[in-house]
């Protein structure tokens, strides 16, 4: 059984997925995380997604917020201590 049988983007148009789908703008990438929202297969997704760094929304993320969990802690910014 392959990861992708119950993918919840199977018949869905491939253009709301693809980089295309990014450079649609912020209506379409949300329209493709709302599908990934409610896929059984997107942990699977996920780890392909961030070690293919393909380009696109894929497991409810685009490219760039892919990149940012494969940097890990350091890509995000240094948080402010709390005073003591
Ligand atoms: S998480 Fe999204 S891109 Fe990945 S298989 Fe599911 S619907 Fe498709």
């Amino acid at each position: 059984m392959s990861l992708w049988n119950d993918a919840a983007c199977v018949g869905v148009s491939a253009d709301l997925f693809t980089a295309a789908a990014e450079a649609g703008g912020r209506h379409t990438v949300t329209a493709a995380k709302a599908v990934c929202g409610r896929c059984p297969a997107r942990p699977g997704c996920l780890a392909w997604a961030i070690s293919a760094d393909e380009p696109g929304v894929w497991a409810g993320l685009d490219q760039q917020e892919r990149r940012r969990i494969r940097r890990g802690p350091r890509a995000y910014p240094r948080q402010p201590r709390a005073p003591l």
